[in-house]
């Protein structure tokens, strides 16, 4: 069978890991000219840690990750309203909770894939489909036909954009920087933290290595030209009214490390399988980082996508098979990731006010709670 991987990001790699564990041969086209993973620090939930188990590479993975045992919610004056017990999701489910470092886990997948399966400055330009085959038309004017492809190409999918027009990024209202820093002695440990205020929300975690990434999200129109200018200095400034490791974090992130991004996600699909063309990652199910599952829900893809192979004599029946648990479950996380995107980047005194008092009442078995869909 002859597989086509579109996009080298979290998505596309994971799914590569997948289908050579399976004797699948897959290779991936990637439009930039090396991976450089773009981002800071990423998150992974220990349901993400159980599908990178059973892709073989979560014990590479492991050794350049920060185990979490806790998150803390915090008000604006830094007092902490609510948090989730990590070591019950370890307890329940057997996998850490971790930070890393975006380039350290593209570099545990990338090294678990023949390296001869990967195709830089390679952009698809556009494609035909028939019931036969795909052929795949690249920016340098050569030609591939296949079998089938998996579209991991990101948001702004050709893919996603040819077969399904409607379906546009939808800006959520906030923009974001995220950095990383060293850890000075400041950030404790195995505790990753969000602070929320009117003014705008502040989140650190711990890294193995003695770093700290952070993210800083306003509320802001679209490509807003002030902040879209910000430095880091700017950001640190404008974050000042936090405690002082706030602006101490900011201020001192790595030159190479500051990253701002507009944040989208996209409305929930009903399919991402459309004949021999799959949709996978972002492509499929972009979702706003308030829940930390975005590459997380790729993984995921990727591992299910392999089962399904796997499980089922054809492959369109692996991909009814993949669609079947996928759509479901990431409509969820982009709703509810939505949904607490919404209520953190409240800037309305009274309801930042009702928030502050009616949080530290939830139970944080109803906040544990809430998490437990994503080990279905
Ligand atoms: C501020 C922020 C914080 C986040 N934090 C977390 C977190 O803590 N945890 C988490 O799990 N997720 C997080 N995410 C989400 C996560 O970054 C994404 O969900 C994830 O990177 C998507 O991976 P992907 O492989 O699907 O897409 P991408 O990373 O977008 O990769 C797509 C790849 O396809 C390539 N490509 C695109 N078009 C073409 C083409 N035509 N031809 C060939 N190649 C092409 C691109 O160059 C790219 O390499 C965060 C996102 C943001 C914005």
């Amino acid at each position: 069978m002859n597989i086509a991987i579109i996009g080298g990001g979290i998505g596309g790699l994971a799914t590569a890991v997948g289908l050579h564990k399976i004797g699948i041969k897959a290779h991936v086209y990637e439009r930039a000219g090396s991976f450089k993973p773009l981002g800071a620090g990423i998150g992974i939930g220990s349901n993400v840690m159980l599908a990178l188990q059973k892709l073989g590479v979560a014990g590479d993975i492991l050794k350049s990750a920060m185990p979490l045992t806790e998150q803390r919610f915090l008000n604006g004056k830094f007092q902490v309203m609510n948090s989730i017990d990590f070591t019950l999701l370890k307890k329940r489910f057997g996998e850490e909770n971790i930070t890393i470092e975006r380039a350290d886990l593209h570099a545990a997948l990338f090294s678990a894939v023949d390296s001869r399966a990967f195709h830089f400055n390679k952009k698809v330009e556009s494609f035909n489909q028939s019931n036969e085959h795909v052929e795949l038309i690249f920016s340098d004017g050569t030609k591939e036909t296949l079998d089938y492809v998996i579209a991991a190409d990101g948001i702004n999918s050709i893919f996603r954009k040819t077969l399904v027009p409607n379906s546009l990024p939808r800006y959520a209202g906030y923009t974001c920087w995220r950095g990383i820093t060293k850890n000075k002695d400041d950030v404790t440990p195995h505790i990753s933290s969000e602070a929320w205020s009117k003014k705008g929300r502040f989140g650190w975690a711990p890294l193995h290595n003695g770093d700290v990434y952070w993210f800083a999200c306003i509320n802001s129109e679209a490509n807003h030209p002030v902040y879209e200018g910000f430095s880091k200095e700017d950001v640190a400034d404008y974050f000042s009214f936090y405690a002082p490791v706030v602006e101490r974090l900011i201020r001192e992130t790595y030159d190479d490390y500051f990253l701002h991004h507009d944040i989208y996600d996209i409305k929930p699909l009903d399919t991402f399988v459309y004949n021999r063309i799959c949709l996978l990652g972002d492509a499929a199910h972009a979702t706003t980082p308030n829940m930390g599952q975005g590459a997380g829900q790729s993984i995921e893809d990727a591992y299910e996508l392999m089962e399904a192979i796997k499980n089922t004599p054809t492959m369109n029946d692996a991909f009814k098979q993949y669609d079947a648990t996928r759509v479901k479950k990431t409509k969820k996380v982009i709703n509810l990731s939505r949904q607490i995107g919404w209520a953190a980047q409240w800037d309305n005194s009274l309801l930042v006010g009702f928030r502050n008092k009616v949080f530290p009442l939830v139970p944080k078995s109803l906040l544990f709670w809430r998490l437990t869909f994503l080990f279905k």
